[in-house]
């Protein structure tokens, strides 16, 4: 880092943060105030943080900044959904989405620009991969959503743009931050890491975290899954379900939720549905089928919902819980894999739309 570069304090968990105060001739225990006042109270000015000695104010004006990501554009969908799209500190733009329901409301929050794995279904997988998302970048989305809604969300969901696990250090660290009792407080279990199955790093995950596991599935055989995620070719399902059982063991209340895309013709048959109960034989596992949201460009359709149904009995009279996930902010291309970080021509014509009402209605 040059001399000239400011630390960005969004970048830092406890530790990193009282290491850095003690760095800096001062206590550790300004470090945890620091926190909070960032990630508590929302405070970004130096200056408002009464309980700081001046001169530790003066230096840290010098020395370091607290710069949150910026919303370019917002968006509610119909159900109450929120899809913001930010603006990081080079002009790369990501998405966040807000999803309230009754009893919760959930960030579901990127963790890098774009993403190399290119499964078929998915329109993230169109633009790319640009860049990994530092952890102030992670965090700052929750940090973000947190002051627009008043109030911090019950539960993350690392499940927007980008692969997670090839994200790690980051991501693990912004996972730390939002469960610290010094700032969102969010439990692990309401912590929930969604992976297409990078299997060395959830063997390193489990060393340092014990977040919620989600997996993206969507196959019960290497030939199809081979087509779908394509990283099933360097890490297949006889390396990917010990990986997963692995991740639980110790736990009994612990389950893999395994999400499962329907895909109309291609993975949604009773076949399928058998060939998927034995995969998951023994493994304690939810199972999410998400209709599949279809974007600009591709060939895949959405299975019925009698498919979508059927295959759902089937896999409950075996015993696996199977749940179908409502498809939330479809309308404005916030569902799951519709994530693309670029405002399109419809949402072009909608920004309009929304200035001109403003401007209507004074
Ligand atoms: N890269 C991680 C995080 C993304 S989570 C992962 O793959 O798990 C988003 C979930 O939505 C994943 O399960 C993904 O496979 C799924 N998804 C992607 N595109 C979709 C689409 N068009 N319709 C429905 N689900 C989709």
């Amino acid at each position: 880092m040059s001399a000239l570069q400011k630390i960005n304090l969004f970048d830092l968990d406890r530790k990193a943060m009282e290491a850095l105060f003690v760095e800096l001739g001062s206590k550790a225990f300004h470090g945890r105030n620091v926190l909070k006042w960032i990630h508590k109270h929302g405070v970004t000015d130096f200056d408002a943080m009464t309980d700081l000695p001046k001169k530790l104010r003066t230096e840290l004006e010098v020395k370091a900044e607290i710069r949150p990501p910026e919303i370019v554009f917002e968006q509610p969908a119909l159900d109450g959904t929120i899809k913001w799209m930010l603006e990081l500190a080079d002009g790369q733009r990501i998405e966040t989405v807000y999803i309230p329901e009754e009893n919760r409301s959930t960030i579901c929050v990127s963790s890098q620009v774009g993403c190399a794995l290119d499964c078929s279904f998915c329109s993230t997988a169109q633009q790319g991969f640009n860049r990994n998302l530092t952890s102030g970048e992670i965090i700052g989305q929750v940090w973000l959503a947190t002051r627009e809604l008043g109030r911090p969300p019950t539960n993350v969901v690392m499940m927007g743009m980008g692969e997670p696990l090839a994200n790690f250090q980051p991501v693990v660290t912004a996972m730390d931050v939002m469960q610290d009792d010094l700032t969102y407080m969010i439990s692990k279990a309401r912590v929930t890491l969604s992976t297409s199955g990078v299997v060395p790093n959830l063997y390193r995950l489990r060393e340092v975290s014990d977040v919620s596991l989600a997996v993206s599935l969507h196959a019960p055989t290497n030939e199809l899954r081979d087509k779908l995620v394509p990283i099933n070719r360097k890490y297949p399902l006889e390396q990917l379900i010990p990986a997963c059982r692995e991740y639980i063991k110790g736990d009994k209340r612990r389950k893999i939720t395994w999400e499962y895309v329907m895909l109309d013709g291609v993975n949604d048959s009773i076949g399928h549905a058998k060939a998927l109960i034995r995969l998951l034989e023994g493994t304690p596992s939810k199972l999410n089928l998400i209709p599949f949201n279809p974007f600009p460009g591709t060939d895949y359709k959405t299975s019925p919902p009698e498919q979508v149904e059927a295959f759902r009995q089937k896999l409950r009279k075996a015993g696996i819980m199977a749940i179908t996930r409502k498809t939330r902010g479809d309308d404005i291309d916030a569902a799951c894999g519709q994530l693309v970080g670029r405002v399109r021509d419809r949402s072009r014509r909608q920004l309009r739309r929304v200035q001109s009402d403003r401007l209507a209605n004074g």
